[in-house]
Order: structure tokens, then sequence, then C-alpha cells
């Protein structure tokens, strides 16, 4: 359910851009999402169905690239992708380990025509 705030935002952000430039339509939304950030992207496509009905954004597609989170390592400062993680630092083998959790939520781009 709290995609829906964050689908107003997007609407809100990518009509303004859109009405700036004079577009007729948007036709797909390229989104940059955080693995930890916990929204789904075929909700928010979704309620944009709904609440861009009638607008510049009706029938509009969502794509998400997902960003994961990294993990870094407090003791040779190494930073790895989560996928890789064990237990340890591949690197040097330390257990002192803190996890950055990646919650980013950016509106890349927008295609139009
Ligand atoms: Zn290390």
């Amino acid at each position: 359910m709290h995609e829906l705030a964050v689908t107003e935002y997007v609407f809100n952000l990518v009509k303004k851009q859109a009405d700036a430039a004079s577009v007729s339509r948007v036709e797909k939304i390229h989104l940059l999402m955080g693995d930890q950030c916990d929204y789904v992207p075929e909700i928010i496509e979704e309620y944009l169905q709904v609440i861009g009905e009638g607008s510049i954004l009706e029938g509009v597609k969502v794509d998400a690239q997902i960003k994961e989170s990294t993990v870094h390592c407090l003791d040779c400062q190494n930073v790895f992708s989560r996928h890789e993680f064990k237990d340890h630092c591949p690197k040097c083998g330390s257990l002192n380990l803190k996890l950055k959790r990646c919650t980013d939520f950016i509106v890349k781009n927008i295609e139009v025509s």
C-alpha cells in the first residue's frame, strides 16, 4: 500500500518535467531502486495506470533497475556487493562488516513521444 505515496511522487515529478518540455505522451519511466527500498515496480505501474488515466501518462510503462546493497569491511575498507557476501570479507577474511542497505529510489529518465 505504501507504493501509492511513491507513485504520486513519481507521477507529479514526471508530469512536471513532461509539461515543461511540452511532451504529448510519456511512454516509459525508468526507475533505479535499491534492493532494500521495498517497493514493487509492478505495483507502481498499476497505480500509475489509475492515477495517470486521462493524462499524458496514461498507459505508461515502468522499467526498474535494481541496485544492490553493499557490504563494507571495517578492517580493510573493502566494499563488495551483497550477493558476494557469505560470512566474511573476501579480501581480508574479517568478520567486522557493515551492511549498507541500498534504499535509493530514483527516477532515472523517461521515454516520451
Ligand atoms: Zn576486509
